[in-house]
């Protein structure tokens, strides 16, 4: 028996379900270990000793890579120091300072853990800025795991969602009438940097509907707050709209803003300050020093390393050899999104029936890559990486073509 069997069965008796949220595997394809024990730049370790080329980081945490050398030291330094303590760390300050620096919208920040956090703390933050109640969210957006914005009903009232409305990506007219609906009671209109539901095909922000969003929102006196939880510091070292010039008033991080310590961000304009001082949010861990060390590290590596630059390259190479293997395999495909946060569909594979065959081959290959989720291409991406993670993808392309038989499309 393998060791992340063992783990499953004795996570079956004492886990709710085996295992739950994202990282459960239960939908994906058998292959897939539960269990991971470790990592370093952009490969990772399965408990049995199986090594992959990471195309997840995480689910977006790991942005430099695993492990990446100057965030550990700084995160091993303020340990020593302290972490959870009677108050926060300098570092808080400092953290602030530079990401109000960083973020050209940002004139205060505040912490968190994450990101469901910060997208409902800026949600809070406007409903207090305002006085006024109703949000609008586009149609299968994920925002979050609170009640007000997850899209699973279980344990959910109709009551805690009765403030929300909806509108379509991309869609200008829509977001304009959802708003006529919420009428003078329009607190706010939450958007991600483009469209990156999971299990669709991903959609680029129109710069028109960006800004179209930011006039609506100057217009009715309501927040246009952007959830940069997914792609914040992964598209630009500022937030996700900047190269648009459209500026949110409050935006959401959490992910990559730490390398993967726990940490989450909302940051605000000076208009929304006296909203963000008025609001009782906190919790246990949210002033934790290490994170935010981490935090600062993160960002300073970031910079060091241009690795927006760095990642968009090795997101395109990435892009241009799996859509030549495609070609030459005679598979047509959606490869959607940015290079560095892409996502592979078969047209006509409704079931994703195609998407499990390719995700299980490139597995066995040595790719840990998502059949329903965006993959993150991380800075730590060599051209070896690279290069291994395209012959996984051939072979993953061959076992898609064996599977449809010859000639034949999905
Ligand atoms: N917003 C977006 C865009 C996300 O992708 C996520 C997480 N996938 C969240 C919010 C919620 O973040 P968390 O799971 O850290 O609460």
């Amino acid at each position: 028996m393998t060791e992340d069997q063992r783990l499953r069965d004795r996570a079956a008796a004492v886990i709710p379900g085996g295992m739950y949220g994202h990282q459960s595997v239960a939908a994906l394809p058998a292959a897939y270990p539960q269990f991971m024990r470790g990592g370093r730049g952009a490969r990772v370790w399965d408990v049995d000793g199986n090594e992959y080329v990471d195309l997840m980081g995480s689910y977006g945490p790991v942005v430099l890579g695993h492990q990446h050398p100057r965030v550990e030291a700084a995160a091993a330094a303020q340990a020593v120091l302290g972490d959870c303590q009677n108050g926060p760390s300098p570092v808080m300050v400092d953290l602030a300072e530079l990401l109000v620096r960083t973020v050209r919208h940002a004139d205060w920040a505040m912490f968190a853990k994450n990101g469901t956090d910060a997208t409902t703390m800026c949600a809070t933050i406007a409903r207090a800025q305002t006085g006024r109640s109703k949000i609008l969210v586009a149609t299968g957006a994920y925002h979050g795991a609170a009640p007000w914005c997850t899209p699973r009903p279980a344990g959910v009232t109709p009551e805690d969602r009765a403030n929300l409305g909806h509108y379509t990506y991309n869609d200008l007219e829509s977001a304009r009438q959802a708003a006529a609906v919420a009428g003078d009671d329009l607190a706010a209109i939450v958007v991600s940097p483009f469209k990156h539901d999971a299990g669709y095909d991903q959609e680029l922000v129109d710069p028109a509907f960006a800004r179209g969003l930011r006039a609506l929102c100057d217009q009715t006196g309501a927040a246009l707050i952007l959830d940069d939880v997914r792609c914040g510091f992964r598209l630009h070292l500022g937030s996700s709209w900047e190269p648009l010039g459209v500026l949110p008033d409050l935006s959401a991080w959490s992910k990559a803003i730490a390398n993967g310590h726990p940490l989450a961000a909302v940051l605000g304009n000076a208009a929304f300050r006296d909203g963000a001082r008025q609001v009782f949010v906190t919790g246990s861990f949210w002033f934790s020093a290490v994170p935010m060390a981490a935090a600062i590290a993160t960002i300073g590596a970031l910079e060091e390393e241009d690795a927006v630059r760095s990642m968009e390259r090795s997101g395109t190479a990435l892009r241009d050899g799996i859509l030549e293997q495609a070609d030459s395999w005679g598979l047509p495909v959606n490869y959607t999104g940015p290079p560095v946060m892409p996502y592979l569909s078969f047209p006509g594979d409704d079931d994703r029936r195609l998407a499990g065959v390719f995700a299980a081959e490139a597995l066995r290959g040595g790719l840990y890559l998502h059949p329903r989720h965006n993959w993150f291409v991380s800075a730590a991406m060599t051209g070896d990486d690279i290069t291994r993670a395209l012959e996984a993808t051939d072979k993953a392309f061959a076992a898609v073509r064996k599977q449809l038989g010859n000639g034949e499309s999905a």
